[in-house]
């Protein structure tokens, strides 16, 4: 019996892709009734390495950069004997490849389908192409059965960017190719994309998965009470993916709540893909090891840290041809530990704390905004919609009152005390009504 059959399946002409091997992989895994979701730890290190080393072939013959970083770092063949030893092959940093569209490219550039560039909030963008294939055949291999529910029986309304970043489109396919869920383009932020048409939409077609990001989600919430759409009625979702910020477990609780569903986080990248999924349990993201296998290293030495260590996240890409990412330094940290989720998944599980540059000083300790958020957002008289400024060590919250008949003065105490019991810091406090709403990625932290 087949686990699931894709809606679709695409077949490109005259594929003589080093990935096409890994077809007959997930034939195999189909026909037993699994996913690589549940296999034992051997069988996916086994398909890991396999993986790896295709990757590593596939670069050394198509790709000069990749190539000389290799053989300069004592390679004399493209391969590895075990996944530890992926820590000999270089690491690729991001200042290298911003702005060079061809770099890493390892493909005819007639070959290329679709190009994506990551937002370049900070210099130059980085550009990614992809094949046909690599998106709408190898990308669909891999199936996570237990970490995706949605079916033909879905409506996913998708209020992501679709302009230049890959995550529109990406839950686009992956929606459509993989589940056969009928798709609301919602879009984000685009003059195309207004908010009361968004939600109309969703109500009109009874919209059963939203997936956005977290400040998005907020702000749907918000204005569906201006337009006089109830939410749990005249929409009811059984699904909010949440993706593209990041955000703290408060936080998503609260949009649980409010929009009376289940709401996980997704992270990815323009430039990796997928990377990991969070349960029904909650207790931290699956690494999508069928995608991508990940290393957490010491963000000034290099060096591979041992499971359950923070450290930098590097991600290499076990399905690309057109450019394979090979342990592509995220710039976000988290640790990584074996799987013993009760959900069964034996993905490892990542926690993610944020990203290096964003962490906050605070006295002695550093401390990542989410952190912040989680116990801001502990305070239900709090609304979803918040700034942290740090000025010279200090900090300052500005929030905004959510359904209370508290007092300024009150609220604000209330979360000065509550900062102070929670982590031991400090703060001052401003309540205010007017925290601009966006529709770009939300600005909460100012330094
Ligand atoms: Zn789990």
């Amino acid at each position: 019996m087949k686990v699931q059959t894709h809606k679709m399946t695409v077949s490109i002409d005259d594929q003589s892709s080093h990935l096409e091997a890994f077809k007959e992989f997930y034939k195999q895994l189909d026909e037993q009734g699994k996913t690589i979701e549940v296999l034992p730890r051997n069988e996916k290190e086994e398909y890991q390495l396999q993986a790896v080393n295709a990757t590593l072939a596939h670069v050394w013959k198509q790709n000069q950069y990749y190539r000389q970083r290799l053989e300069a770092a004592g390679f004399e063949e493209p391969r590895i004997d075990h996944l530890e030893q992926l820590s000999k092959v270089p690491m690729l940093e991001k200042n290298v490849i911003r702005g060079d569209k061809e770099k890493l490219l390892c493909v005819d550039p007639k070959e290329i389908g679709q190009v994506h560039l990551t937002s370049g909030t900070s210099g130059k963008p980085i550009y990614t192409a992809y094949t046909l294939a690599d998106q709408y055949v190898y990308d669909l291999l891999p199936k996570y059965l237990e970490l995706f529910k949605e079916s033909e029986n879905d409506v996913a309304a998708i209020a992501l960017p679709y302009e230049f970043a890959l995550p529109g489109l990406g839950f686009q396919r992956l929606f459509q190719f993989a589940f056969g869920t009928a798709v609301l383009s919602l879009g984000k932020g685009g003059y195309m994309a207004p908010v009361d048409k968004s939600l109309e939409l969703m109500k009109e077609y009874q919209a059963t998965v939203l997936t956005t990001t977290p400040s998005y989600a907020a702000l749907l919430a918000e204005e569906s009470e201006k337009f006089g759409i109830k939410i749990g009625e005249d929409i009811q979702l059984k699904k909010i993916w949440l993706t593209g910020e990041g955000c703290s477990p408060a936080f998503r609780e609260r949009l649980e709540k409010w929009w009376d569903c289940e709401v996980s986080f997704f992270y990815g990248s323009t430039e990796c893909g997928v990377i990991g999924v969070e349960c029904s349990k909650h207790k931290g993201y699956h690494v999508m090891e069928g995608h991508v296998k990940l290393e957490i290293i010491d963000p000034d030495s290099g060096q591979v840290l041992p499971s359950g260590k923070t450290g930098e996240i590097v991600v290499t890409t076990l399905l690309r041809e057109g450019m394979p990412m090979v342990r592509y330094r995220t710039g976000d940290l988290g640790n990584l530990k074996e799987s013993n989720c009760e959900c069964g998944t034996t993905m490892d599980v990542l926690q993610l704390r944020g990203r290096m540059e964003h962490m906050l000083r605070l006295g002695e300790h550093d401390y990542s905004p989410f952190l912040i958020e989680h116990f801001l957002m502990e305070i239900p008289e709090v609304g979803l919609w918040y700034h942290l400024k740090l000025n010279q060590g200090v900090l300052t919250i500005e929030a905004e009152k959510f359904r209370t008949t508290l007092s300024d003065e009150q609220l604000a105490t209330k979360i000065k005390q509550h900062m102070l019991d929670r982590i031991g810091v400090e703060c001052n406090v401003v309540i205010r009504d007017d925290i601009p709403r966006t529709f770009g990625k939300a600005q909460r932290v100012f330094t």
